[in-house]
């Protein structure tokens, strides 16, 4: 049900604007919405042809890729499945950071530079060829036409990164607004803050919204609080991503807003892993990635059991991605979703979750806001913070080049976001061990 204007974006603009930075979304896209209905069996033997021709580019191109194969006395032939990535080792964050270089295809086109925000810890830089970028952006255009809004269509997103905003040049805003996107800072959510939003909300009537769930269940609770009505505005969905989505957050947007919550799993990394489809399963982007499930001990686990999710992404040529470790824990269900797509459904997604940390005025803010101020410094390899109570915190630091420096530039930052109050603890520290449950949180409060 879109208007004329995103009709004239959707078909035109955003064409366009995808040529021109010479991207395939467009046509990917419509392959994918073709190839979603075909069947599981069909959709895998289609993308083991790719990932087989993958392989071999792979092999050729990508001098560490090749290395890896000789060394293990493999020829890329030995792999024409899915089930023969078993022969190749896991890459790790480690693996990208020890072999950047040599993990550029020679015959890589032109490359952006990316990096894991989100609560992913210690960042991994890494780089992005078109093609993986064009499939992305298909992905995640074919999700949001499930749920019948499209690009084009009002949209305000909440989102936290300040490096992003940092970037909010002018091609970006004339962007945004052609695009009809609205970006909200998702940072410092205070009671006056979060009204702002709603009021925003309330003014624009988007027709769909993005960003943390985190964000829209603390905007759904003061609405609440206030007795505000945002249902009716006219809001058909809500994409959420980048974090855990509890049941109770799911609850009290969707009875607020008045619509459906719909979640996204993956990472700049990864890649868009998952989206949920309305019948409300998780669909992997089967045709771009392929994701193994594997146990602690590294094997691959069959549907319907738990463990690690493992992915390769077969748009990656320009800088592989294979067998990446997420860290995340998830089941490939056994089952097949209602609503008729034949691609497979991940389940029960855990270890994604960021916790809010208070500020010494009482001001709540998205754990992001500190994990920020650690990735701007180069010393810093790994991290947790713990806030203990609201005049302490607690922030452990994996650094080969720890000194008094780096220990005032954490005090600083903190203490800006903080208060002048806080009492910041930096600790120099081997590793950064991971809670009882095996999952890694990087920021955890201890304030209800
Ligand atoms: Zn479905």
């Amino acid at each position: 049900m879109g208007s004329i204007y995103t009709s004239f974006v959707s078909k035109v603009a955003f064409p366009l604007h995808e040529r021109l930075k010479s991207h395939r979304s467009v046509e990917i896209r419509k392959s994918l919405e073709q190839s979603q209905w075909q069947s599981r069996e069909q959709i895998i033997s289609q993308r083991d042809i790719r990932l087989t021709k993958f392989i071999a580019k792979a092999y050729r191109d990508v001098p560490y890729i090749k290395s890896v194969f000789d060394d293990l006395g493999l020829t890329p032939n030995a792999i024409q499945t899915s089930d023969d990535l078993t022969k190749l080792p896991f890459f790790t964050k480690e693996t990208i950071k020890t072999n950047f270089e040599q993990l550029k295809s020679i015959n890589a086109g032109p490359l952006t530079k990316g990096n894991t925000g989100g609560s992913s810890g210690a960042p991994l830089i890494f780089l992005l060829g078109k093609d993986r970028v064009s499939h992305d952006v298909a992905q995640k255009w074919r999700a949001t036409r499930w749920w019948d809004v499209d690009i084009g269509d009002k949209e305000i997103v909440a989102w936290g990164s300040p490096i992003e905003l940092g970037s909010q040049d002018r091609v970006r805003q004339v962007r945004d607004s052609l695009f009809r996107s609205h970006l909200i800072p998702a940072f410092d959510l205070t009671p006056r803050t979060i009204d702002g939003f709603i009021k925003q909300i309330i003014s624009r009537k988007p027709m769909m919204l993005f960003g943390y769930p985190s964000v829209y269940a603390m905007i759904a609770k003061q609405a609440q609080a206030h007795q505000l009505q945002l249902a009716g505005l006219g809001i058909k969905v809500i994409f959420v991503t980048s974090e855990r989505l509890y049941d109770h957050q799911r609850d009290i947007i969707e009875q607020v807003f008045g619509c459906p919550v719909a979640n996204g799993y993956g990472g700049r990394d990864a890649g868009f892993i998952a989206h949920q489809c309305p019948k409300g399963s998780m669909h992997l982007s089967a045709e771009d990635i392929v994701v193994e499930i594997i146990d602690e001990q590294g094997n691959v686990l069959p549907d319907g059991q738990r463990g690690e999710i493992v992915v390769t992404h077969l748009a990656s040529g320009d800088f592989p991605f294979i067998r990446y470790r997420t860290g995340d824990i998830a089941t490939i269900a056994t089952q097949h979703c209602a609503c008729g797509r034949g691609l497979p459904i991940l389940e029960a997604i855990d270890g994604r979750s960021t916790d809010f940390v208070m500020a010494q005025d009482g001001t709540k803010m998205h754990g992001l806001a500190l994990i920020y101020i650690l990735r701007e410094l180069a010393a810093v390899e790994e991290f947790k913070i713990v806030q203990h109570s609201i005049e302490t915190i607690q922030v452990d630091i994996v650094s080969s080049s720890f000194d008094s420096g780096l220990i005032t530039d954490i005090e600083k930052g903190f203490k800006a976001r903080l208060g002048r109050g806080v009492s910041v603890d930096v600790r120099h520290v081997e590793t950064i061990a991971s809670e009882k449950s095996g999952k890694f949180r990087y920021v955890v409060s201890h304030i209800a």
